[in-house]
């Protein structure tokens, strides 16, 4: 099977097998990963390397605390202004795509929230370009790869220039390619696109920005208290950190985020030429911004898409399908999806485009 679902999402399959024999035998300890305690040095280790493994690939500062939370990127969306956000401040947020209107939405709980700017007029097909960050505003929150529509900013330096800390959602192209992660202050990522299994979340916080807020902040929602407690604070989702772990150590031994970013770049860029190369095909959002994670696509003629589909799933593609809210196809080209899986989705593409052009 060839696996471009948009999340859950592929992983490598040494990362499966060595999940499996975990499961059954963890380390030679006779019990299974499922069953030890997270107080123990078996699962301490575990935690210790899977931090100690973001900093490394992401080259972190001093002042960036890593941790892995509960609750997916969503929780994040309430998570972050609840420690970042008084009542009387104004946070920046875009408005690129479903989930930064959902980050928006929560923010207003806490705070004074403005739009600096939002691609809503067109259906989120595009990035807005010419937009304004008052300095006043407390933080300036992106999601840096528009997961749903297909659009990834693809010049994130260019949000320094506004001088305000910034906090993004890199749930869909975290570890994809290489940006300077200590220029920001704060970054969430649910693990099930890019770095693992479900069940957990990544936090990367710079610890200068919190404890001024002056609401109290429930025991379990204070970054702080996990910091102190080295993600550790209640029983941490043991098996999801532990697929990460093994997943970031793979990315490790391929070469980090440089040898992704290369291979991310061969695998968009064979998809996209092909799409332009196929008139059948209609790539749904503007060139300049188009997403190297997420790719959406139309067909010319709508009639013809439930035919692609079913070719898709005969010749073992998996996950080729739009989001339920937007319809048509995405393909989702993570890190661990090898280049291969879209030389086969190419040339389904092309034969179905001859047979039908
Ligand atoms: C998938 C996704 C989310 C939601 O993640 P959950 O872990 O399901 O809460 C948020 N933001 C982006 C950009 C995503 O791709």
């Amino acid at each position: 099977m060839h696996n471009f679902n948009a999340g859950p999402s592929i992983l490598p399959k040494e990362v499966f097998e060595e999940a499996s024999r975990a499961i059954l035998n963890f380390n030679n300890s006779g019990l299974s990963i499922l069953e030890i305690g997270h107080r123990t040095p078996l699962f301490e280790n575990v935690m210790n390397e899977a931090r100690s493994l973001v900093r490394e690939l992401m080259s972190l500062d001093k002042d960036h605390e890593v941790l892995f939370l509960h609750g997916g990127a969503s929780t994040q969306f309430m998570q972050v202004p609840m420690n970042l956000l008084n009542e009387k401040e104004m946070a920046a947020y875009t408005d690129t795509d479903v989930w930064g209107t959902k980050a928006i939405k929560e923010a207003k709980l806490f705070g004074h929230v403005e739009v600096v700017c939002s691609s809503k007029d067109r259906n989120y097909t595009y990035l807005p370009k010419d937009f304004h960050v008052p300095a006043t505003a407390k933080y300036l929150h992106i999601t840096t790869n528009n997961t749903i529509y297909g659009t990834q900013w693809q010049d994130l330096a260019a949000f320094e220039k506004f001088n305000v800390p910034i906090v993004a959602d890199m749930s869909s192209d975290i570890l994809s390619r290489s940006i300077d992660f200590n220029k920001f202050d704060l970054i969430y990522a649910g693990a099930q696109k890019n770095v693992g299994a479900a069940g957990v979340n990544l936090v990367v916080v710079n610890k200068n920005i919190l404890g001024q807020v002056n609401r109290p902040i429930p025991t379990m929602m204070d970054y702080r208290n996990h910091i102190e407690n080295g993600s550790m604070l209640n029983t941490p989702p043991v098996f999801a950190v532990y697929i990460c772990m093994l997943t970031l150590k793979w990315l490790k031994e391929n070469g980090g985020v440089a040898a992704a970013e290369k291979l991310n770049h061969a695998k968009a860029t064979l998809f996209y030429n092909t799409l332009d190369s196929l008139p059948v095909f209609k790539g749904t959002v503007a060139r300049e911004d188009r997403s190297f994670m997420n790719a959406v696509f139309v067909m010319e003629d709508p009639v013809l898409e439930k035919e692609f589909s079913e070719r898709c799933k005969q010749e073992g593609l998996y996950g080729v399908k739009g989001h339920r809210s937007v319809g048509g196809f995405r393909v989702s080209m993570y890190n661990a999806l090898p280049l291969e899986s879209v030389v086969v989705l190419t040339e389904v593409m092309k034969d179905f485009a001859n047979k039908k052009g």
